[in-house]
């Protein structure tokens, strides 16, 4: 008789995005004439690019002809992508990071995800709290979460650390003597936007290199910094080559989430239990496929030529206008609000001490804007809401506008 991975009953049913859809389709059909603006979901809203676009027309070309026919695509990704990544988003920042230590895939989501296959079930996993939920949930899945806490929201085994407001929403390094073994760290931060500078993530690079723990370093939003002492990468800090494994994405800078194309970073020094992790991921990539088909792989090598390079900043500057804009009008509205910055995402802590969902109600009904409960992405996320600066500017300006007019 087969049986099920019980681990998979585990994971709560209710789904954080599914359950903000439910209400806004109550709300809508109840109310048919409410003009709703969604500030709500972290997917980008800009088209593709003219070189990305150009290089896929191309590509589809070469598809159609025999002689330049292209089957599987290598495992580990197309050499000339590799190396485009690397010399681009590395070595140019002073990074040493060798083309071939790049593992090209179909996207964070997936990566940040299975990630935690190449380690053992009995590894305690650390996650900034809030944060992306993709990290606990597929240790949930994993076996290494224990049992979740209603009451307290959270899972026994897993060890949250908490982004409060008092440490500028930054983790604080572990104390005491539960050594986390995996340690999930995600600048600049989704939901908060949120991030931290070089000489404070050095001390956490320091700190896993001590304890023989592994670092996950989540840097979809690289692409969004803008301030000079914020570290694009881990492997900016001395050592990361020997604790830490980098996740990028094409999707939030380049506005890949409908194709579908990221990466990974695992240097061939990183090594737990005398094994290189580089090994077990090649092997991983070899038989469980989740790379990205040519075409897809030519419209990423596109985003790193020069004039792919200035449209992803107009693309950033798009976004990141809007974030400025939802920043100012909520600061001056007096709502206390922060993010924004290095990330398109603002963090804003509900006024009059309402919890996140009541505050999601009352900008739902009242605004008719929808945000995202804080309290969907960890504990510490209770009484905050995210807004996303993804939107149409002219729609992000009415929602702001909106908001601060209800405000107390
Ligand atoms: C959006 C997002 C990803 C997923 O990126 P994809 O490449 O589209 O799968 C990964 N990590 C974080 C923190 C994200 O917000």
């Amino acid at each position: 008789m087969a049986k099920i991975n019980r681990d998979y009953t585990k994971l709560r049913s209710s789904y954080l995005f599914s359950d903000i859809a439910k209400k806004v389709a109550a709300y809508q059909s109840s109310n048919p004439s409410a003009d709703i603006i969604r500030l709500g979901i972290g997917d980008v809203t800009r088209p593709l690019t003219p070189s990305v676009i150009e290089a896929m027309h191309k590509a589809v070309d070469e598809m159609a002809d025999e002689k330049t026919f292209r089957g599987y695509a290598p495992d580990l990704g197309y050499d000339f992508l590799r190396s485009a990544i690397a010399s681009h988003d590395y070595r140019k920042r002073g990074c040493d990071i060798a083309d071939d230590e790049i593992f090209v895939s179909d996207g964070a989501k997936s990566d940040s995800g299975n990630i935690q296959e190449i380690f053992g079930k009995d590894n305690v996993v650390a996650v900034c709290d809030p944060v992306y939920p993709v990290y606990v949930d597929t240790n949930v899945m994993a076996g290494r979460a224990g049992e979740f806490a209603e009451d307290a929201g959270r899972w026994s085994d897993v060890v949250y650390m908490p982004c409060l407001e008092e440490n500028g929403f930054a983790p604080m390094i572990p104390s005491g003597d539960r050594v986390p073994d995996i340690i999930y760290l995600c600048f600049p931060n989704n939901p908060t936007g949120a991030t931290i500078v070089k000489s404070e993530l050095q001390k956490w690079v320091d700190y896993a290199n001590e304890h023989g723990s592994v670092i996950i370093y989540d840097a979809a939003y690289e692409a969004y910094i803008s301030e000079d002492d914020v570290p694009h990468s881990i492997y900016e800090c001395d050592g990361a080559r020997t604790c830490a494994i980098e996740l990028r994405s094409f999707s939030k800078n380049a506005g890949f989430t409908g194709v579908r194309l990221g990466f990974t970073v695992i240097p061939k020094d990183l090594k737990v239990e005398g094994v290189r992790l580089y090994d077990l991921w090649a092997r991983r990539h070899g038989t469980k496929y989740n790379g990205a088909p040519y075409i897809i792989q030519r419209a990423g090598e596109a985003v790193y030529s020069d004039k792919g390079q200035e449209e992803i900043k107009g693309l950033v500057k798009y976004y990141m206008d809007n974030a400025a804009y939802i920043l100012n009008g909520l600061k001056k509205a007096g709502l206390c609000v922060s993010g924004g910055v290095n990330a398109p995402y603002i963090w804003v802590k509900t006024p009059e001490g309402l919890s996140s969902w009541e505050y999601f109600d009352r900008l739902l009904t009242v605004a008719n804007v929808v945000g995202t409960p804080g309290s969907g992405f960890g504990p510490s996320g209770e009484g905050y809401l995210r807004l996303t600066a993804f939107g149409n500017s002219e729609r992000t300006k009415e929602a702001v506008d909106r908001i601060a007019g209800i405000v107390i």
